[in-house]
């Protein structure tokens, strides 16, 4: 049985925000390889419908990637906020990317080439250096994105599981979940987020600032399986019986 908290009244008066890889998707060796169970975007789609739209999906991918795993019809925050799209695919902000970041991943390529296992992930409005595959590395990287990024005061570092995130700043998990509840169809509703990472943990906080839920998947749910049945009893309506 999917563990979940009760109290928990979706989907009518609520709004839904869902991290995508840990909490969607289960954790594959690389991002690149992490694919959905194929049921999954109907799903979501299905669930969105009941919930008059306001379901988003708040990730730190990039848009193209999330667009390819999940298709259309779904809103998205991409790169930690960094770009929010609506579910008829209209951009409704980007940020402008730090122009240290190109720089920057150069040097990290050469790092990560060096360093079998660990990856680099160029995106739109930051940077991603994985070591899952390699997790000897990882302070050694760490350390480098860190003193790479110091003289850039618009970089943020935000740690990440077995990864560290080399950002634009100004935007968090957070800052996209209160943009979504300025504007319709989420504005009026009550935040219910979920998320597995420390780059969830302030819009986990925000959530229940604002008198919804902010709940981790592993604590809360067991898991991104008990959560995808959560939310495929959620999308058929079962929680009406
Ligand atoms: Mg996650």
């Amino acid at each position: 049985m999917p563990h979940y908290p009760s109290h928990v009244n979706l989907p009518r008066d609520c709004a839904l925000f869902l991290d995508i890889d840990g909490t969607l998707l289960d954790f594959a060796a690389a991002p690149g390889l992490a694919v959905p169970p194929p049921e999954l975007p109907g799903l979501l789609r299905q669930l969105a419908g009941r919930m008059g739209s306001a379901l988003a999906l708040i990730s730190g991918r990039m848009l193209a990637d999330i667009e390819r795993l999940f298709g259309p019809g779904i809103a998205v925050a991409a790169e930690h906020g960094a770009c929010l799209r609506d579910a008829s695919g209209r951009i409704l902000t980007e940020a402008v990317p730090d122009p240290a970041l190109r720089p920057i991943a150069a040097i990290l390529h050469a790092a990560v080439a060096a360093r079998p296992g660990a990856l680099l992930e160029e995106k739109r409005f930051g940077l991603t250096l994985h070591w899952r595959g390699a997790p000897a590395w990882g302070a050694e990287l760490a350390a480098l994105a860190a003193e790479l990024a110091a003289p850039h005061p618009g970089l943020v570092l935000l740690p990440a599981h077995a990864a560290l995130e080399i950002r634009t700043g100004g935007n968090d998990k957070a800052s996209a979940l209160e943009a979504f509840l300025r504007i319709a169809p989420f504005a009026g509703r009550l935040p219910v987020f979920v998320g597995d990472d420390v780059t969830d943990e302030p819009a986990i906080a925000r959530a229940n600032a604002l008198g919804g839920a902010g709940l981790h998947t592993n604590r809360d749910f067991g898991g991104p399986a008990a959560l995808r049945a959560w939310l495929a009893e959620l999308a058929e309506g079962r929680e009406d019986g």
